[in-house]
């Protein structure tokens, strides 16, 4: 399913910058996943985890969750990131991107100013975003359940997941949560 999202870093001051991704990325799917890529394949190096999946595909992400295994991409699929049709006899074995393979487009730069500026992430269209940080992973939606209060489509926090949690968090509630006029509480 196309769920449009995106996967960023902080800005200096308040706000993001980062790729987009077209396919599923709604929390309990992307947010599950980034949280297990920070564990399982960057070694909790928040560094190297937005080296690649920020900095090093410019053009952004079809989907780089691991459709066909119960497991997450290693650092090696990544290296051999690109874009493939459904019909290749290789799809789905490495991470899909827009800028390599047999797609080779140009940089897409989402920069988010919400709720100040809302030109540049595209809050219509970006209906989630996740923030990588030195300390976890900041999960914004830009769903209101009140457009009427002029508040629809700005990026707002719905979710902070702890890298060094225990647990796996519970993405629904983070799902559930863009229901809400406001979220009081980050955690999950
Ligand atoms: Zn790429
Ligand atoms: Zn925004």
């Amino acid at each position: 399913m196309s769920t449009r999202g995106a996967i960023a870093v902080p800005t200096t001051g308040k706000g993001w910058w980062g790729r987009y991704h077209h396919f599923d990325s709604y929390p309990t799917k992307l947010g599950a996943e980034l949280f297990r890529l920070y564990h399982d394949t960057f070694d909790r190096d928040h560094e190297a985890m937005a080296q690649v999946l920020v900095k090093d595909h410019p053009a952004g992400w079809s989907t780089l969750i691991r459709i066909h295994s119960p497991s997450v991409f290693e650092r090696e699929h990544f290296e051999h990131a690109g874009f493939m049709n459904l019909d290749d006899p290789d799809y789905g074995l490495y991470p899909l991107c827009y800028c390599h393979g047999q797609r080779e487009e140009e940089e897409q730069v989402l920069t988010c100013r919400c709720p100040t500026d809302p030109t540049g992430c595209a809050p219509v269209f970006i209906e989630w975003a996740y923030v990588i940080t030195p300390a976890g992973l900041l999960a914004l939606t830009s769903w209101h359940p009140d457009p009427g209060a002029g508040q629809a489509f700005v990026h707002r926090p719905v979710a902070f997941v702890d890298w060094d949690r225990e647990t796996e968090p519970d993405w629904e509630q983070a799902q559930r949560r863009a229901r809400l006029i406001e979220v009081a509480n980050l955690t999950l």
